[in-house]
């Protein structure tokens, strides 16, 4: 038993030492008392720019001295209207109304109330309420953010709580499956994780495939959700990973990058139709949705020195240099038989280590987290996926430090 009070998230406190303290961050690396480490992983993948980038720590600092949490309902205010019209200006073609929330979990809880108020209001008679996933998805880890994700040891405490949905295998029946459960003309909506799934292993499939369930929704009526927490804000070599399939989706949520990381923030995005279904006299009709902290002015600031940055800089050069360092170093060890299917896509690396236990619980991945730790690498491999995962303001030499670790590795 440790002395801390603290209950740590994914952690056996059981099995695992206890952690280094965090004293200070900056640009890619976290310096912490037993010194630094380079942050390979973006911090959970929240941190795009780098830690504690300028302008984002700026803009907290001077939204902090004239405004805290104010309710929003009943009230606006400039940061959450500004960064509302940035979003509308970035996010893909159509997608014309923001919703603020605080955490991936609840951007994909929001999305999924919108989907069902959409068939509720306009299907009054026959309201669909059904939601189709692809197998291996992650969307969060509440209630209903673990329903629509994969079933396995992280949730079979919770199963009997969670809600049934259609699942589609992913692959070359990916479509066929789609097809044929649309069809049906039960569904709701269609939710994925674009191009990426991220928590289920850095699992990789094509933007011809993103396209193609696109177009299957539009045939059959279905609403398409892009959960773009993971992806959005460059992550796959584009701002968002729907640009690379040229498709919009009707709802899109956004979290970890929205600030650049550095506080909490997320925002659901929907189309007019979306909006339009709930907009009525008849005030059952409203959203029925809230969180305490619903667009924080200062983290709302945070999103809109981040969005600016967007629209203003080289984002583009910068996630090209990125992605093409991290292709260099994948490269390096393609030949290499100690590990298997080395994939990329944007700035993400991943390759799976050849070990004998598959699986989130594999102790291959433990060990090599164990290891970087000693060598001022923070990674944490998904049981034997270990994938690079690094903020854009990384260094080549940096890199190769972390790509250093996991060559290094003898499993
Ligand atoms: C991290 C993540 C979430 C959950 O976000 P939280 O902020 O941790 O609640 C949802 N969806 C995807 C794809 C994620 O990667």
């Amino acid at each position: 038993m440790t002395d801390s009070p603290v209950w740590h998230p994914f952690t056996q406190h059981a099995t695992e030492p206890s952690p280094p303290r965090v004293t200070r961050t900056e640009g890619a690396t976290i310096h912490t008392d037993r010194g630094p480490l380079i942050d390979a992983i973006s911090s959970w993948w929240v941190i795009t720019h780098g830690h504690r980038h300028p302008p984002i720590m700026d803009a907290i600092r001077a939204t902090a001295e004239r405004l805290d949490q104010v309710i929003f309902a009943g009230l606006t205010h400039d940061p959450a209207e500004d960064l509302a019209r940035a979003l509308v200006d970035l996010a893909p073609a159509g997608l014309t109304r923001v919703f603020y929330s605080d955490s991936g979990s609840t951007s994909v809880e929001v999305a999924l109330k919108m989907a069902l108020g959409f068939w509720k209001h306009t299907a009054p008679g026959r309201p669909r309420h059904r939601i189709a996933v692809l197998e291996g998805s992650y969307h969060g880890d509440t209630i209903g953010t673990m329903s629509v994700g994969e079933r396995g040891v992280f949730n079979a405490a919770y199963d009997p709580l969670l809600f049934a949905v259609d699942r589609l295998p992913l692959g070359a029946d990916t479509l066929a499956a789609f097809e044929t459960v649309a069809a049906s003309g039960e569904l709701a909506a269609l939710i994925v994780e674009p191009l990426v799934l991220g928590a289920g292993g850095m699992v990789m499939y094509p933007p011809e495939l993103l396209a193609a369930l696109r177009a299957v929704c539009d045939r059959h009526g279905v609403l398409l959700i892009a959960d773009e927490v993971m992806t959005g804000w460059g992550r796959t070599g584009r701002l968002w990973a729907c640009d690379h399939a040229g498709i919009a989706p009707d709802i899109l949520c956004t979290s970890k990058g929205l600030t650049g990381g550095a506080i909490p923030l997320a925002a659901t995005l929907a189309t007019e139709a979306i909006f339009a279904a709930h907009w009525s006299e008849d005030r059952s009709r409203t959203f029925f949705h809230s969180s305490s902290y619903t667009a924080n002015p200062i983290a709302c600031a945070a999103g809109l020195a981040n969005a600016r940055i967007w629209q203003a800089e080289d984002m583009q050069a910068r996630l090209d240099r990125v992605a093409a360092m991290q292709a260099d170093r994948l490269e390096a060890l393609a030949g290499d038989r100690r590990f298997a299917n080395p994939r990329q896509t944007g700035t993400i690396a991943a390759l799976d280590l050849r070990t004998e236990g598959a699986g989130y619980l594999a102790a291959a991945g433990q060990q090599l987290r164990a290891r970087a730790l000693d060598r001022g690498v923070f990674l944490r491999p998904l049981g034997s996926t270990v994938y690079v995962l690094p903020p854009y303001c990384i260094s080549g030499d940096e890199l190769d430090r972390v790509w250093g670790v996991v060559a290094d590795f003898a499993g």
